[in-house]
């Protein structure tokens, strides 16, 4: 482990605010040729870690399923050619000693590990008084408590150097995505846990090259702290993931056209203008929710007049025309319906509850 690396396996942990972390390399490490050529082209571009899968958890049984143990020293040897820290999928106690005995700097666990707490605490047992970085991929299923949770077990085993990786979650429905993003779980776990650098994978988010460059530029206006991408010599020709992995020049461009984001401005006059328009939504904002407590204020009274009435709380047609309507207006006002039916949604919710507790009050006076 005390190789002289050219890029320290702690930048992420230290100063990858200068610009975003880029961990690259293949799905799977297929040949030493295979790992040795791609980290070569990568060792010239903006690469701070070289990943390779070893163990490779697959769907369905007879398919690649990674060379194991004996992939641990092609990555050894491009470790030390290279001078650049690497990293590795681990999902078993065994993993992480086999990983560790070879040299590998940072581990991660992937997304079908994360979902399962035994799997997690059996993986964060064997980490315990190990100084090793660890990144861990959301779940499968989008369930942030899960996230929350992996990232808690291993945290709890003394590991400190954590970050998450957003590789998006798994849908029935098909989606261009390969896995759908869902941009809000990964950010509040940013607003949940803001010391945990995020990390995005938008090859397995993506699933398809042409997703790579926009998926990437995503994350960065999101303010993502990295990016992991998977890179092959010879994309077509990769025993796993052929279809999302890029080669070494095509990531070359896709980071040298990616827009870094300012988090802060010091221009004077931009700042002004900023607090100006945010002066204006707070106003706005303030004016949305008394409008809400006002339309809650006359859904009560109907609530009571119900109940006078002795007419059922819920009402299909009236919810269909409020539902349909809404979105008309939305559609008027160049505004997206789906937007405008999520807001309707959850404030026909909050109208029920209301009625609910209502029609309670008054049968208990009764
Ligand atoms: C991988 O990184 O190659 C991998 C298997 O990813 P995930 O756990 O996101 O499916
Ligand atoms: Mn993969």
């Amino acid at each position: 482990m005390n190789l002289d690396l050219t890029i320290s396996p702690l930048r992420q942990w230290v100063d990858f605010k200068q610009s975003p972390l880029v961990i690259a390399g293949p799905c799977s490490a297929e040949s030493e040729e295979q790992l040795m050529q791609t980290c070569q082209a990568l060792q010239h571009l903006k690469v701070d870690v070289l990943r390779a899968g070893i163990w490779k958890p697959r769907t369905r049984p007879n398919s690649f399923e990674g060379f194991g143990e004996k992939a641990l020293p092609w990555l050894q040897t491009v470790r030390k050619e290279l001078k650049m820290p690497v990293a590795v999928e681990v999902a078993t106690p065994q993993h992480i000693e086999l990983a560790l005995k070879y040299d590998v700097d940072i581990l991660w666990l992937g997304a079908r590990t994360t979902v399962n707490p035994f799997n997690v605490q059996e993986v964060a047992d064997a980490l315990r008084g190990v100084d090793v970085p660890v990144m861990i991929k959301n779940p499968v299923n989008p369930d942030l408590a899960l996230w929350i949770g992996a990232i808690e077990r291993i945290a709890q085993a003394g590991i400190t150097k954590i970050a998450a990786i957003h590789r998006g979650f798994s849908s029935f429905q098909k989606t261009k995505y390969r896995n759908v993003p869902m941009w809000q779980i990964p950010i509040e776990l940013k607003t949940y846990l803001p010391e945990i650098p995020l990390i995005c994978d938008p090859s397995h988010i993506g699933g398809a090259r042409d997703l790579i460059g926009p998926l990437s530029q995503k994350a960065l206006d999101l303010n993502y702290d990295g990016l992991m991408i998977e890179t092959h010599i010879n994309p077509d020709q990769a025993m796993s993931d052929a279809q999302q992995q890029v080669t070494p020049t095509r990531l070359e461009e896709i980071l040298s056209e990616l827009k870094i984001r300012l988090v802060k401005s010091d221009n004077a006059i931009f700042i002004n203008q900023l607090e100006e328009l945010r002066a204006q939504i707070d106003n706005l904002d303030q004016e949305l929710v008394e409008l809400l407590g006002a339309r809650l204020a006359l859904v009560e009274k109907a609530g009571e007049y119900k109940k006078e009435n002795n007419v059922t709380i819920f009402q299909m047609e009236r919810w269909d025309e409020i539902f349909r309507s809404r979105q008309q207006w939305a559609e008027k006002m160049n505004l997206n319906k789906d937007f405008i039916a999520e807001i309707y949604k959850l404030i026909h919710v909050e109208s029920i509850r209301k009625q609910t507790e209502v029609m309670s009050r008054t049968e208990a006076k009764a």
